[in-house]
């Protein structure tokens, strides 16, 4: 089966374009649609087999719920229980890259939830993604559109490449404005916790909500024995070729050094100066939505390079940086001194 492509407008999308995904994803079918964040693969959250459909494809573990996406408020308190205090604390993200975890709604499917008694709902800015689910006339659970462990998708040319035999619809909308998933907080226990960094600052969430525990898996240091949201003891964001993590002073003497030559260094502006090994240049240290949006494009860029490796070093992990340091942190390993030695003798 190759999958229908739809090319639509992000902002001004064309509503009788999206009537037959609409239908479509109602059915049981399934459709890789555009978000603010990166591109989503998506199935009706009512619909047991559908979601279960979305594992089998996305090579998903079966205890890493899906994110199911709303096209209103009305539609979000149809598929979970929404504290009023919170509804209207919501009012300053949504529609926009925060999802929330709270009691489920009887009629999710135990598949989008992964048997869990929660939830994650999320209601998306994107024009596209919001008409998409309001012509589907049904919650939509989609986790990110890439196969599991691998980076997430924000160019419509590698959601084709890496699910145009699996899926019905494939829906093109240009690049992902944002590039990095959306903030994921749980609202299920006392005060409230950040489960995943993303798009949505923490800083901006306390202004609104008071104190976050920011967990350590949040920031993706450490995997505890039993996380408290499945996806963060996976694998994660991986690109094929080996990459690792360096600091940024030891990267700009590697970057000139013709025994890296047949490696590429993903670096910002700044480091970027100073390196004559190929490199992949993400945005300056001080733009860190060019260096989000850029993220994941870059990681799939590298294993197109034919290197041996790849080099990435940290950005300042503030604002949308702590989901940067985040995704950065999973999708590497730090080089360490036998590590390094390895590539210099091989
Ligand atoms: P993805 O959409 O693939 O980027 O990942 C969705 C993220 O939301 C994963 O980290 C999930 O573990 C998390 N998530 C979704 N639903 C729940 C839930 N009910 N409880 C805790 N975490 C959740
Ligand atoms: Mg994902």
């Amino acid at each position: 089966m190759k999958a229908h492509l739809i090319k639509c407008s992000y902002s001004d999308p064309d509503r009788s374009a999206l009537k037959e995904a609409g239908r479509a994803l109602r059915e049981g079918k399934i459709v890789v649609f555009p978000t603010e964040t990166v591109y989503g693969v998506g199935a009706n959250a009512l619909d047991q087999n559908a979601c279960e459909e979305i594992f089998r494809i996305k090579n998903r573990p079966q205890d890493n719920p899906l994110i199911v996406h709303v096209s209103s408020y009305e539609m979000a308190e149809s598929v979970c229980t929404l504290d009023p205090g919170i509804r209207k604390g919501l009012s300053h993200f949504w529609p926009g890259p925060l999802t929330i975890i709270a009691p489920s709604g009887a009629a999710i499917c135990k598949a989008a939830r992964a048997g869990l008694p929660t939830v994650g709902v999320r209601f998306p800015s994107a024009p596209v993604a919001r008409m998409l689910i309001e012509e589907a006339g049904v919650p939509i659970a989609a986790p990110s559109a890439n196969i599991s462990t691998r980076p997430s998708i924000t160019d419509p040319a590698h959601a084709l490449e890496e699910f145009s035999g699996k899926v019905d619809f494939v829906i093109a909308s240009g690049k992902s404005p944002l590039g990095i998933e959306s903030t994921v907080i749980d609202l299920t226990s006392k005060g409230i916790r950040l489960l995943r960094a993303g798009s949505t600052p923490v800083e901006d969430l306390e202004k609104v909500f008071g104190d976050i525990e920011v967990t350590e898996a949040a920031r993706g240091v450490a995997t505890e024995e039993r996380p408290l949201s499945p996806g963060t003891k996976y694998l994660h964001y991986s690109p094929m070729t080996p990459l690792y993590l360096v600091a940024e002073e030891q990267m700009k003497s590697m970057g000139h050094d013709p025994r890296f030559s047949e490696y590429v260094f993903i670096c910002s502006s700044q480091a970027g100066q100073g390196i004559t090994n190929r490199k992949i240049v993400l945005g300056s240290d001080s733009d860190l939505s060019a260096v989000a949006s850029r993220l994941f494009s870059a990681l799939r860029e590298l294993d197109s390079m034919g290197a041996r490796g790849g080099f990435i070093h940290m950005f300042p992990e503030h604002g949308i940086g702590l989901a940067i340091g985040n995704r950065i942190r999973k999708a590497s390993r730090p080089l360490t001194g036998e590590i390094l030695a390895t590539l210099v003798r091989s």
